[in-house]
Parts: structure tokens; C-alpha cells; sequence
């Protein structure tokens, strides 16, 4: 019997241990480790519900994948989601409570406004939105937070180009209280000599930086950015599928995103022959497609 006990025993933690994790679980312990790296009391954890989690936001992106009108403002003036905007702490007009506002204004618990907030090599947009929320838990309930940045790179290694090419890449659901993250991106970015100026990093660094996150997907911005300034078109094919093989390679995270549907609207086209390859190297590569209007200026519905 005792024999049978044991065997029993050792049966039941195998199968608890190996257990998948319940999505729900996993936006729970990131939102977990995010207080508790930031000093804040468990009991906080409701104030954050309006925070996606790394579950919730592979479901929201897989969701939204097949089509530029997710990314959209509709015929009633609608926008589902804007995963790529900018505040005063980087290059961005609006503060975060200017932007939460916006969104506010436009969505209601149904059908909740997804924003993310992806400031240039800076995450303290994230700290200041965890803050402004468990002042405020009720206010911003119905909305959909993603909390991110967007990480200068250098892209140094592409047959097709003779300089390093600027390679935009945004990171979502980061810890922003993570301790190597914040040793990444706060110290002074405008020296050269500075290991952590991530204006002279590569493309790879970034990838490692997040593969080594806990929590953290890293994908591809605005892909049709080096066209527009530095490359000559009959370049630009032959970059894009070198660009997205190393990175659906070199991210061994579970979810690979890239920015295909970048200003739909004013500047995504279905027709046009670039956006048209850019769609089949992502479907190629495993890649979900997603889309913002990198929101700079004041309003959040526009770049
Ligand atoms: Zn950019
Ligand atoms: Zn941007």
C-alpha cells in the first residue's frame, strides 16, 4: 500500500507540474512579478486589470492577423486597436494620461480600445501607467493596455545593403520593473561609447535582449521604413525576406509579430507590390501580422 502511495504521489506531481499553464495564470503571474518588482503590494493586482498580458495579446494579435481593418478607423469612426504610439517620453505629443483619456473616451466594456504605449528606447511611459492606475482603478477599467517600447537597432548583417540599415523593433508586454530592462534603457542614450546606447545596437542584441525576458514578445516595426529612406527598391524584396527569416530565427518566442498594416489607410496598400510581398514573406515566416498608426501627434486615432 505504501508502495501504491507513493507511486500515487509521484503520478499526481507529474501531471500538476506538467500541467499546461492556464492562460488567465499567465497574464496573473506577469502582472504578479510587475508588482512585485515594483516594490507593490500584492493586493494591487485588480488595479492592473486593464494591463494585457502575454496570453491575452497572442489571442488579441492572432485575432486581428488577417486583415488591414482591424487597424483601422471604421465607417463609424471606430478603432479596435493602436499598438504603436508615442508620448512626451520619447518623440510623442500627448502624456500617458492625455492618451489613456483618449481611449477612454472611445471605448466601453464590450468592446474595449487596445492600445500599446512604445516610446523610443524608454519605458518610463510603463512605470508612470502602472502608477497612474492603482491611483485610479475604477477609471480606467474598460480599457486594454499594453505596455511596451519600441528599441532602435542596427541591422548589420544583410547582403542587400552596404550600411548599417535602421531597424525599428517594438517590444509588448515588458516588465518595465524588470531589473535588466531598466539598466537597458535608462541610462544616457546619446553616447556612443555607451554599451547600452541602444541607438548603436544591433538588431540581434534586441531579439537576445527580449528572448531573455520572462515576459515579452519583440517584433518587427514599420517594415516598409527602409524603403521610404535608404534603400533602392530592387533592393528592398531581397532585405525584407533576409529581415524577417533572421528574425522568425533568431525569436524563440512563442508569439513573432511585424508591423504589415503600418498606416492603414494612408499608407498600406493591398495592391501595392511591396505591401503585397511584405504579406506573403510574414505568412511564410509564421509572422502575425499587426498594425498601428504610430501615433505621434495628438490624437491617438492618427500618426
Ligand atoms: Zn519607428
Ligand atoms: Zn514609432
Amino acid at each position: 500500500m505504501n508502495k501504491f502511495l507513493r507511486a500515487l504521489t509521484v503520478l499526481i506531481i507529474f501531471f500538476a507540474a506538467n500541467a499546461p499553464a492556464h492562460a488567465a495564470d499567465l497574464d496573473k503571474a506577469y502582472k504578479k512579478q510587475i508588482l512585485k518588482d515594483a516594490g507593490l503590494p500584492a493586493a494591487d493586482l485588480k488595479a492592473l486589470t486593464p494591463v494585457v498580458g502575454p496570453a491575452e495579446l497572442a489571442k488579441i494579435i492572432k485575432k486581428y492577423d488577417e486583415s488591414a481593418a482591424n487597424y483601422t478607423v471604421d465607417k463609424e469612426g471606430v478603432l479596435k486597436a493602436n499598438l504603436h504610439l508615442h508620448t512626451i517620453y520619447s518623440d510623442g505629443t500627448l502624456n500617458v494620461e492625455q492618451v489613456l483619456n483618449q481611449a477612454l473616451n472611445e471605448s466601453f466594456a464590450r468592446r474595449p480600445v487596445i492600445i500599446a504605449f512604445t516610446d523610443h528606447n524608454n519605458i518610463g511611459q510603463d512605470k508612470e501607467i502602472i502608477d497612474i492606475l492603482i491611483k485610479d482603478p475604477e477609471k480606467y477599467k474598460s480599457l486594454k493596455i499594453i505596455l511596451g517600447i519600441e528599441i532602435y537597432t542596427l541591422g548589420t548583417n544583410f547582403k542587400n545593403t552596404h550600411t548599417p540599415v535602421d531597424i525599428h523593433m517594438l517590444a509588448w508586454v515588458i516588465n518595465p520593473y524588470d531589473k535588466v530592462l531598466e539598466e537597458a534603457f535608462t541610462v544616457a542614450q546619446k553616447d556612443p561609447n555607451n554599451p547600452n546606447n541602444w541607438q548603436y545596437r544591433t538588431f540581434e542584441d534586441a531579439i537576445k535582449l527580449i528572448n531573455n525576458q520572462q515576459y515579452g514578445f519583440i517584433g518587427i516595426a514599420h517594415p516598409m521604413r527602409e524603403l521610404e529612406k535608404s534603400m533602392a527598391p530592387e533592393n528592398f524584396n531581397d532585405f525584407i525576406a533576409e529581415e524577417f527569416a533572421l528574425y522568425s530565427t533568431l525569436s524563440k518566442k512563442d508569439v513573432k509579430f511585424a508591423e504589415v498594416y503600418y498606416k492603414p489607410g494612408r499608407l498600406y496598400d493591398e495592391h501595392n507590390a511591396f505591401h503585397k510581398f511584405i504579406n506573403e514573406i510574414a505568412v511564410k515566416n509564421n509572422i502575425t501580422r499587426t498594425g498601428s498608426y504610430d501615433t505621434h501627434g495628438l490624437s491617438i486615432f492618427a500618426p
